[in-house]
């Protein structure tokens, strides 16, 4: 077993987290909503310019609150790109919806807007994109066809805070939109995450929801005079000390994206010419797109070169890792109807995909130490 000295992820502190979270355990509140709740609210709301952002304890349930405002029922039809984390459509699945999967775009490994009309059947309730590595879907075309359909769009923006299409920040365009703040993200507080309203029309739900089927937060308002059950809910609210974590963070946004992107830009202008050589594709990032840099891969020529190229790189002590299986192929998939060649682009980019190591204090010396490291691999 080689050690591994460069790991392919590792959480910074790049601002006050400390004075804050400090703070929130001196303040005397520390469960959800409280100051720095309510702060980081605001910044994403004023930042990205939408109507409402609620915090969520993950990506994952702000996905399930999405599901749960959207009336999700057993028979409907969830769209899905097969090549996701399965949250983006087990929080559906947990409403009884039937994943439908599309295949993704072999450009941008996005889901491919030009397959949607066949997939979309009077049982469709909803279209459900992720925007990979935060470079953005084609939104144009699939607001479009959504709109037509009067289908709700869903972004999975796990992978996009602060990336932009056509000038406009992502999130900010579906129905509903879903954030994640997990160690691995670009801003993270460990576990959390967060859902952008911009149907203002699912504003007040989507609070009641979030606390537990209650009227709380209309209480807190003045708004009724008494705080009972409503309606069906759960309890979504992250404790306000990891709001005082993520609030410090995303403080930082300018200088940790500028970071990020300086890593990016590295890799991808010393890869270039070794890539091309070697038949190695590196990623696509379309005019209309401003990607938030979230991370580099590369795509091997075949499997036995990727599996190559991880041992390669683990050798010398890089750790770099595969990501998404194709969720039709899973065995939860196959239980929907999943088959080899329903999704072949996702078949043949999720076995020779690899993503190289790229966090927020990444050394300039580790990172040239990578890409020695890489430029020595001949497939
Ligand atoms: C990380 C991630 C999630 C899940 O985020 P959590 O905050 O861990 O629940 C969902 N979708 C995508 C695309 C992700 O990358």
């Amino acid at each position: 077993m080689t050690n591994i000295t460069i790991p392919f992820n590792r959480p910074a502190v790049v601002g006050r987290e400390l004075d804050y979270i400090a703070d929130a355990l001196r303040s005397g509140q520390t469960s959800g909503d409280g100051r720095y709740t309510k702060q980081v609210h605001a910044l994403l709301e004023n930042t990205l310019g939408v109507p409402k952002a609620l915090l969520t304890t993950s990506c994952t349930h702000a996905l399930e609150m999405a599901a749960l405002l959207l009336d999700i029922h057993p028979g409907d039809e969830v769209i899905v790109p097969s090549f996701t984390f399965v949250s983006t459509i087990n929080a559906f699945v947990l409403r009884g919806a039937k994943p439908v999967f599309a295949d993704v775009r072999p450009d941008t490994l996005n889901i491919d807007e030009r397959l949607l009309p066949d997939l979309i059947s009077p049982r469709t309730k909803a279209i459900v994109v992720v925007h990979y590595a935060g470079v953005a879907c084609d939104m144009d075309a699939i607001m479009t066809l959504a709109a037509q359909h009067n289908l709700p769009v869903i972004e999975d923006n796990a992978h996009g805070l602060f990336g932009k299409y056509r000038g406009r920040y992502l999130g900010t365009f579906g129905a509903l939109a879903t954030q994640s703040f997990h160690e691995t993200k670009n801003f993270t507080c460990g576990e959390g995450g967060a859902l952008l309203i911009n149907d203002i029309g699912l504003i007040e739900r989507a609070e009641i929801i979030r606390e537990k089927g209650t009227n709380r937060a209309r209480f807190f308002r003045g708004m009724v005079d008494k705080y009972t059950w409503v309606d069906v809910g759960s309890s979504y609210l992250p404790s306000d000390v990891l709001a005082a974590y993520l609030l410090a963070q995303l403080e930082q946004r300018a200088a940790v994206q500028a970071r990020r992107r300086r890593i990016w830009t590295l890799y991808d202008e010393c890869l270039a010419s070794w890539a091309a050589a070697h038949g190695i594709i590196t990623p696509t990032v379309p005019t209309d797109c401003e990607q938030p840099y979230h991370l580099y891969y590369l795509l091997m020529p075949s499997l036995t070169a990727r599996t190559a190229f991880i041992a390669h790189m683990k050798a010398a002590g890089i750790l770099s890792v595969f990501h998404y299986l194709p969720l039709h192929l899973s065995d939860m998939g196959r239980k929907y109807g999943g088959q080899t060649g329903d999704c072949p682009v996702t078949e043949d980019v999720a076995d020779r995909l690899v993503r190289l190591p790229l966090f927020n204090d990444m050394s300039e010396s580790d990172q040239a130490q990578v890409i020695e490291r890489v430029r020595q691999f001949v497939p």
